[in-house]
């Protein structure tokens, strides 16, 4: 099986009430955490690359490391997705590096503007068999330069506004705006995910995949570690666990974590210098990382709904 495009994954998961995950990738032991997740647990996999991931790892390196993962799980489809675009240049690259998927983000422009940049990148896109996902409406957080609003209720995304985005834009997939937030510190307190928006879109739009950013739960058992052993994130907060299943039986069909990566493998290497402060073997800490990486990815394919479900998506 080649890298696919997210068709027929978010076919199947709108149907059968599961979402994909959408996992962010930086490093070959990220990576290797998120591989071995899926393979155990059969799941179809979205590897995502950020600008950010890029500019420290290169798109090279990354796409070998992808095709080694491709390469070694012919039973597992697998969509190689940019995350952010930020531009028609941009997602024209990513397009023309092999990736299958790339999302263009105008969501911080007018809606006009939003539209036309969109439709500029599906047409580009769609000549070259990849799809598109749009964003409509404005998250909360910090996602490396994606700086999201502080009020995060006053920028749900509009349902009337969706439909004329979908139809006058023809992207394939639509992230959308319903109380989740970028980054480790979302919340002050416990969130209160907007079903209803999500609900009123998808009865509009019927079986068109919604997407959800910012959906990290923030883990205790990372959180914990990380500030027993010498960190600093007292007040971090995410998505509750609860909440993303509920909307990936809805019509969310991509839920992306990045986050709950990055708090995993921070935890087990900051554990690991903690308790064998002699320790200077990167494989020490990063194996264990990875490790951890592993099990709570194995974790979240539960949580998705999309463990067991790699054959039905091929
Ligand atoms: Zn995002």
């Amino acid at each position: 099986m080649p890298l696919v495009t997210t068709e027929k994954m978010f076919k199947m998961a709108y149907k059968n009430g599961y979402a994909v995950g959408a996992f962010n990738v930086n490093n070959m032991e990220i990576t290797q955490g998120i591989a071995s997740a899926v393979t155990e647990e059969k799941a179809p996999l979205i590897l995502q690359v950020s600008r950010g991931a890029r500019d420290y790892a290169s798109n090279s390196f990354l796409k070998a490391i992808i095709d080694v993962v491709v390469a070694e799980n012919p039973d597992i489809p697998i969509a190689i997705h940019l995350d952010h675009g930020d531009s028609f240049e941009t997602a024209k690259q990513f397009v023309d590096d092999g990736f299958t998927s790339v999302m263009i983000d105008a969501s911080s422009q007018p809606f006009e503007e939003n539209i036309r940049v969109t439709k500029e990148v599906v047409e580009y896109a769609h000549a070259r068999e990849v799809v598109v996902e749009a964003e409509l409406g404005q998250l909360g957080g910090i996602e490396e330069d994606v700086v999201g609003v502080k009020d995060i209720s006053a920028h749900l995304t509009d349902p009337e506004q969706a439909v004329e985005f979908v139809k006058k834009s023809g992207c394939d997939s639509l992230a959308v705006a319903c109380g989740t937030s970028h980054g480790a510190y979302k919340f002050k307190s416990e969130p209160k995910l907007a079903f209803d928006v999500i609900q009123k879109i998808s009865n509009k739009l019927p079986g068109f995949p919604l997407v959800m950013h910012g959906s990290s739960s923030v883990l205790k058992e990372f959180k914990d570690l990380i500030n027993k052993y010498g960190g600093d994130m007292p007040d971090a907060m995410g998505v509750p666990e609860e909440a993303i299943s509920k909307a990936a039986k809805m019509a969310i069909c991509k839920v992306n974590i990045d986050t709950d990566l990055r708090m995993a493998l921070t935890a087990k290497i900051r554990q690991v210098f903690a308790e064998k402060p002699s320790e200077f073997d990167p494989r020490k800490y990063l194996g264990p990382g990875r490790q951890a990486i592993k099990e709570m990815v194995k974790h979240k394919l539960h949580v998705l709904g999309c463990a067991g479900k790699a054959a039905e998506c091929m």
